[in-house]
């Protein structure tokens, strides 16, 4: 099993790949190459041949005419002639007149004899035969005795040769080519196995690369510029590393921020215990300072409460969080019921609420979230604005989205802290916010909460003039990704 799996990640390997490809480019023509060389030495011998007994048979025409052989047979110097050409090739040589009959054989078998064949039909009508059978290994030609002037075809020559000397040839020729083809294989093996090893190094060493990192996000870039495919991926693999690294130096920020946002009610109310304890041990304590310090500690515990419900809100908003109920709602109603909550809370201060909406708008939307994302706009809308300011909310819908506008009168948010705004526990003034109930959460609660309904948010601020916040969401929820603030 285990040796299979090793089987497949070898196959699989682009290495492998490489490989197989390299040595069939390279072999292919090896293997071709040996059928091509011996035949064309075969055809190119068998050819040169024929050509050459052509050219003797042409040759000896103007001798045979010239001694009116054709007629008589009778010619010692044709003969002659004709027998050195049959020796010269160890072949047999047969002339025959117009009436096809045999007027010399050189082996003297068939004189006298009458000869038809489709080679010399032809041969009468001008045309050369050559013929190679390498079954039975000879090669005959058909050829013409032509009348000089006349250019009349008045006989025909049959030479028929053996060609062992050319099979012999062959045999030799083709166990050279074969040391040839084993050094040329061996050569083509170790060169793809070399280039191979070549080609995939730049990956086996990104690998090894981003493995040596190992689960150190802070060690250093990796990069590969030898092929652009290494290239793009080491830049890939160092933007991943940028990014967990940032989520990882976010996370722990996130932690320290929680357990000191957690610890500084303790410490407050331990302070208070221990003063009153302290002064309990000197006597008598007043029941008004008692009855103060309770005051306070009761506060503490309802910040400490405040930190604990937001935390927990923000956590319950994560994007991979699956926990969204989202049902067709009235927004108008919802945002009409929120307001209604909170007016009383700023009517304290003197603050005036506004609601303004044009149309009726029904949104797909998980409703305690979305109250949870306006409810923290309209209260910092109230908690950091000037006494007797207002708090205009107004609502716009159109075919794709829908749109709640949170407009205040007051103190504003300085533009070098806008873009932090909705960070966890981040606050444009501590003490400020904190004196007045704030836990630094509320924002990144409300983006959240757009985000998961795949919306926007924006902020748009004067310090001392107002701030005013625009949130979108589209009306029907869809599974899609969340779309960047
Ligand atoms: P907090 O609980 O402190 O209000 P938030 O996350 O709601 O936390 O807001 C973050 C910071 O942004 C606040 O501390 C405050 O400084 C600033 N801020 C938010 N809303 C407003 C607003 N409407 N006007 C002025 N400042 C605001």
């Amino acid at each position: 099993m285990k040796q299979g799996g090793k089987l497949k990640r070898i196959i699989q390997s682009m290495h492998f790949r490489v490989l197989i490809v390299l040595l069939l480019i390279g072999l292919a023509p090896v293997f071709l190459m040996k059928g091509g060389i011996l035949n064309g030495f075969e055809e190119q011998t068998v050819s040169m041949r024929a050509s050459m007994i052509r050219n003797q048979c042409s040759r000896l025409s103007a001798d045979i005419i010239d001694a009116g052989y054709l007629q008589d047979g009778s010619s010692d110097v044709v003969d002659k002639e004709l027998n050195q050409i049959a020796d010269l090739y160890s072949g047999r040589v047969i002339l025959v007149n117009s009436r096809y009959e045999i007027i010399r054989d050189t082996y003297l078998l068939d004189v006298g004899k009458t000869i038809i064949a489709r080679e010399l039909i032809e041969c009468f009508q001008g045309k050369t035969t050559d013929y190679y059978n390498a079954e039975n290994d000879f090669i005959e030609v058909v050829c013409p005795v032509t009348e000089e002037t006349t250019k009349a075809v008045v006989g025909a020559f049959i030479v028929s040769i053996p060609t062992t000397d050319i099979i012999v040839a062959r045999r030799n020729l083709s166990r050279d080519v074969l040391i040839l083809e084993v050094v040329l294989i061996g050569l083509i093996i170790a060169a793809s196995i070399y280039s191979s090893r070549l080609l995939v190094r730049p990956f086996r060493k990104v690998t090894a690369m981003m493995n040596s990192g190992g689960t150190d996000f802070l060690s250093d870039d990796i990069s590969m510029p030898e092929y652009t495919e290494t290239a793009l991926l080491s830049e890939a693999y160092n933007q991943m590393r940028h990014r967990l690294q940032a989520q990882e130096e976010s996370r722990q920020m996130f932690v320290s921020n929680v357990s000191h946002e957690l610890k500084t009610p303790m410490t407050s109310m331990k302070v208070l215990s221990d003063s009153l304890i302290q002064q309990a041990e000197f006597g008598e304590v007043p029941n008004e300072l008692y009855h103060e310090f309770m005051i306070d500690i009761g506060e503490e515990i309802d910040r400490e409460n405040k930190i604990i419900t937001d935390l927990l809100d923000l956590v319950k908003m994560d994007r991979n969080s699956p926990d969204i109920h989202i049902e067709d709602t009235n927004i108008n109603d919802l945002i009409g019921l929120i307001l209604k909550r909170l007016r009383p809370i700023a009517a304290k201060r003197g603050i005036e609420i506004a609601l303004e909406s044009y149309k009726p708008i029904i949104a797909q939307v998980d409703q305690t979230k979305f109250t949870l994302a306006v409810s923290n706009l309209v209260e910092n809308g109230i908690k950091y604005n000037k006494e007797n300011g207002w708090v205009h909310i107004s609502l716009n819908v159109d075919s794709t989205y829908f749109f709640v506008k949170v407009q205040d009168s007051g103190i504003g948010i300085p533009l070098q802290d806008q873009e932090q705004i909705f960070e966890r526990f981040y606050r444009v003034d501590k003490s400020h916010s904190r004196e007045i109930g704030g836990t630094g959460l509320g924002l990144a609660i409300t983006r959240q909460a757009v985000l998961m309904h795949h919306g926007a948010i924006r902020v748009y601020s004067r310090e001392g003039e107002g701030t005013t916040f625009t949130v979108r969401i589209p009306l029907r929820y869809s599974e899609q990704e969340a779309e960047e603030v």
